[in-house]
């Protein structure tokens, strides 16, 4: 994620990443008490293009507010920051990962009077790689959205991830999907799941997930090709009727599923509405036009 000479944002400078450290005692280490963001920039004909900038940060602000974490910066002044990291760094394509949390040191159970905040940049592949994934549901339910908030993007909440993930991963798999409280599928440890039934789109609705911003611009390019989307509630065994399935997210950008569980999906994935809006996406964020013509391979 670093070497020596990589630079980044720490409370107001710039400096060498390897001296941005934090105390065994803060207050966000003991607690997992901080909330983060991920974002993507692109090398675009226009030059570096940080992809839905203010989106990214309104969600760190609404993150923020909703554990109760001071963000002393604006939208337009963490867009500057991360455009200036991303230049001391010269990257064009690079993931950004802002995280405020509480470098304090505190043992208490209140919220921090101030945060602290990082902007580190690194260059990151599609962090599920690119072959079709092989999920498989969780035993582990994403957290009950009544006791945490869980559209937040909270470090906390990545404990489930992080446990889902190697427990899939154990058991021979690529990746999980988690279920919500109720048995309804959410979403995987770190990216939306949506999948296609008779030309159509099916993803679970707000409530119990993260409001993915990939999840959004997958509906509106959805949408701008005439493909309806259900953002509806569905259980795991609904997609013995599915024709194929994909995950979203800015790290994963848009992947195709090969498999959950003994359900295969067996359209090659180029051919799937996953594979047409992986191709718009892409287009989308790197500044091309986005071909309406390749509708044609809608199945
Ligand atoms: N769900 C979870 C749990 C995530 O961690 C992420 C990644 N931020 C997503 C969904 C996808 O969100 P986005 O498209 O905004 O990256």
């Amino acid at each position: 994620y670093f070497t020596s000479d990589t630079v980044a944002f720490l409370d107001g400078e710039f400096v060498p990443a390897e001296q941005a450290t934090c105390g065994v005692y803060a207050q966000s280490l003991h607690y997992g008490y901080a909330v983060f963001e991920g974002i993507r920039a692109y090398q675009t004909p226009a030059g570096t293009r940080i992809f839905k900038a203010e989106e990214h940060y309104e969600r760190l602000h609404y993150s923020c507010k909703a554990v109760g974490l001071p963000l002393a910066y604006s939208v337009d002044e963490l867009t500057r920051i991360s455009y200036e990291v991303l230049e001391r760094n010269n990257l064009t394509d690079a993931y950004i990962r802002p995280l405020v949390y509480a470098a304090t040191p505190n043992m208490s159970l209140k919220a921090a009077a101030s945060g602290n905040l990082l902007i580190a940049v690194w260059e990151w592949g599609k962090y599920l790689g690119d072959q079709l994934l092989r999920l498989t549901i969780s035993p582990y339910e994403r957290p009950n959205p009544k006791a945490v908030p869980i559209e937040a993007k909270v470090s906390g909440h990545y404990v489930n991830s992080i446990i889902a993930s190697t427990e899939a991963k154990g058991r021979g798999y690529d990746e999980a999907l988690l279920l919500d409280m109720h048995g309804y599928v959410a979403e995987g440890p770190g990216a939306n799941f949506f999948f296609e039934r008779n030309g159509e789109l099916y993803t679970a609705p707000q409530g119990s997930i993260l409001r993915g911003i990939t999840r959004n611009t997958i509906i509106d390019l959805a949408r701008e090709a005439c493909i309806t989307v259900h953002e509806q509630f569905f259980r795991p065994e609904e997609l013995r009727t599915a024709s194929a399935a994909f995950m979203t997210g800015t790290a994963a950008e848009v992947i195709g599923v090969a498999s959950v569980d003994d359900v295969t999906f067996s359209t090659p994935f180029q051919q799937t509405i996953g594979g047409l809006l992986a191709r718009h996406y892409q287009a989308l964020v790197t500044g091309q036009p986005v071909r309406t013509e390749s509708l044609e391979v809608r199945t």
